[in-house]
């Protein structure tokens, strides 16, 4: 093996190359928080997911934060009451920066069986929603597929352009 033919083997063995953008976000796909919460009978195939025949803690999930200032995916999942409204957007302002929001079911995403002045027609009415989760209720798989859409987007972005790092917030 000539010295070059050497020098390389050695580079690919021993030299790896990525991006900040890529170590970044592949950090932050691999320890996306949730928020313990849940609305509605969607939560009940939340909790589904989180245990063990679902098992979301394979995503880094498994931590599901009690406080919102620990949490950085809301997951909203369930029927949104009028009344209900103003403590989802209260518990949404509490998360810090970066947090994501996933609307799971029919009525997170557009009021679902419930065309009635007392339910919110999808929550996206009050907060930016970066997954919509169909069904009624969402099977956990779909859940799941949610969470593979959402660390998609997340590998996606760069530091450079995120909000959070921007003077003035976009959202
Ligand atoms: S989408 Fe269906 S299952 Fe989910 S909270 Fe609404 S009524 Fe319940």
């Amino acid at each position: 093996m000539s010295e070059e033919e050497l020098m390389e083997e050695q580079i690919k063995r021993n030299i790896l190359l990525t991006t900040v953008d890529a170590v970044y976000n592949w950090g932050r796909k691999c320890s996306v928080w949730p928020m313990a919460f849940g609305l509605a009978c969607c939560a009940i195939e939340m909790i589904a997911a989180a245990a063990a025949r679902y098992d979301f803690s394979r995503f880094g999930m498994e931590i599901m934060r009690a406080s919102p200032r620990q949490a950085d995916l809301m997951i909203v999942a369930g029927t949104i009451t009028h009344k209900m409204a103003p403590q989802v957007l209260r518990l949404y302002h509490q998360m810090p920066e970066p947090k994501y929001v996933l609307a799971m079911g029919s009525c997170a995403t557009a009021g679902g069986p419930f065309p009635s002045y007392a339910v919110l027609q999808g929550i996206d009415e009050l907060l930016p929603v970066d997954v919509y989760v169909p069904g009624c209720p969402p099977r956990p798989e779909a859940l799941i597929q949610g969470f593979m859409k959402l660390h998609d987007k997340l590998m996606k972005q760069s530091i450079k352009t995120v909000p959070w790092y921007q003077k003035e917030p976009a959202r």
